[in-house]
């Protein structure tokens, strides 16, 4: 589960971690009176507006907007409440529609004590997969484009790998403040940054954090500017807390319908979209498609009982994505017999009527002929496979026309 900046900043906050201050804002009114507060306790007039949504580079795309006055201050969130913000991360990025912003973060300008006197780091957690173990990735740095850095000077990207058992240790905050450059007050600042964003990672039960920028302002302090916060939703049971701050507005509309027949529904950027039994298989089907040319459009695994019901509820689901050009359906009946997938899917096709796009069946397993035979005879647009190369072949040939 995701959450939104001033979300995963609330976290942050819990464990001590310092914080650039802000006020959630979801109408004009409120981001007025937010803005009257934080001069109250910076003695400045200037605030940032930070459009909430879930995607990154939002001030590449206007969603990140300092005002001076009261009157910019309205000009700004004025504009940004409510706007579709495309940012290179929304769905079809900044060619795409956008993503409509509920909410404004009303901040302190953090950098209100000479912004070049600031400088930007990058800091994020995450478990590396291969070490079996967390890291903390961090970099001097920091500011908008960490992956055009990590691409073209690797060097400064920096990793601290953490024990699972012995856990983060002092010498290792030490280094990293070290790498990053800094001494006296913003060193000591940085060990206990570190050490505290940790412990906020370890406690919540998240599975990434990215602090991007982490700011070393002039008067040494060292703040998180923004947050990305993404929690393990095997965990989230031990906070229902954090449960709370999900936000419905930003879950993908099909993927929430395809919860509720309970399939299992990941939408992707391709053009085949699958219709799978079976997580692994699903897996070994994208692997398939990838291969012979094609993107996968989705994730979807029908589970065990892939019956006329579940198979028409997931055809819907896969045709409400306009980029889908075929569908590979690929089965394999275990406990489920292949005849019945089959008749299965050719009640479906029926039912739904003109289904324009393609599809190529491949059933394997018991009765695997007999479903064959009962997909070639249904007179039906839909081509059937056994092996899983000749349904590739089959996708591919589609994909050609
Ligand atoms: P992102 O674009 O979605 O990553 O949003 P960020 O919260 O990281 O903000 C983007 C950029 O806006 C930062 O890298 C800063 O350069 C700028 N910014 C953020 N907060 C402040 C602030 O308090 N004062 C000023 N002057 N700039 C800020
Ligand atoms: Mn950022």
């Amino acid at each position: 589960m995701n959450l939104h900046e001033y979300q995963g900043k609330e976290v942050l906050k819990r464990y001590g971690v310092a914080i650039q201050e802000g006020i959630v804002a979801t109408t004009l009114d409120e981001a007025v009176a937010a803005w009257n507060q934080i001069r109250e306790t910076t003695g400045t007039d200037f605030v940032v507006v930070k459009a909430q949504i879930h995607a990154g580079g939002r001030g590449k795309g206007g969603g990140v907007k300092l005002a001076k006055n009261l009157d910019q201050l309205k000009e700004h969130a004025g504009n940004i409440l409510g706007m579709m913000l495309k940012t290179p991360q929304t769905p079809g990025g900044m060619e795409g529609p956008g993503k409509l912003v509920r909410k404004v973060l009303i901040t302190e300008d953090s950098y209100r004590l000479g912004f070049d006197q600031c400088k930007e780091y990058y800091m994020s957690i995450l478990m590396d997969r291969e070490k079996k173990c967390n890291v903390i990735i961090y970099s001097t740095e920091g500011g908008m484009d960490i992956e055009k850095v990590a691409e073209e000077t690797p060097q400064l990207v920096h990793k601290e790998y953490i024990d699972a058992v012995h856990g983060l240790q002092a010498f290792q905050c030490r280094k990293i403040a070290f790498n990053l450059g800094l001494s006296g007050a913003a060193f000591k600042n940085m060990v206990a940054f570190v050490e505290k964003l940790y412990a906020a990672f370890l406690g919540a039960d998240a599975s990434l954090f990215e602090i991007n920028p982490v700011l070393h302002t002039p008067d040494d302090r060292i703040i998180a500017v923004d947050s990305k916060v993404t929690l393990d939703d095997n965990a989230l049971y031990r906070h229902p807390d954090l449960e709370a701050m999900h936000d419905p507005g930003e879950d993908d509309p099909t993927e929430v319908e395809a919860k509720s027949y309970d399939l299992n529904y990941v939408a992707l950027d391709g053009n085949v979209g699958c219709m799978v039994n079976g997580a692994g298989l699903a897996m070994a089907t994208m692997d398939i498609i990838k291969l012979s040319g094609g993107e996968p459009a989705n994730f979807l695994d029908v589970g065990g009982t892939a019956d006329a019901s579940r198979v028409e509820k997931a055809f819907r689901i896969i045709l409400k994505d306009p980029a889908v050009k075929a569908i590979l359906i690929n089965i394999f009946g275990g406990i489920v017999r292949c005849d019945r997938v089959a008749q299965g899917v050719v009640d479906a096709y029926k039912n739904m009527g003109n289904i324009e796009v393609p599809i190529i069946v491949r059933l394997q397993g018991t009765n695997a002929d007999l479903a064959k035979q009962i997909i070639d005879e249904s007179g039906l647009k839909v081509q059937s496979a056994i092996l899983l190369q000749e349904a590739a072949d089959k996708v591919r040939a589609v994909l050609a026309n």
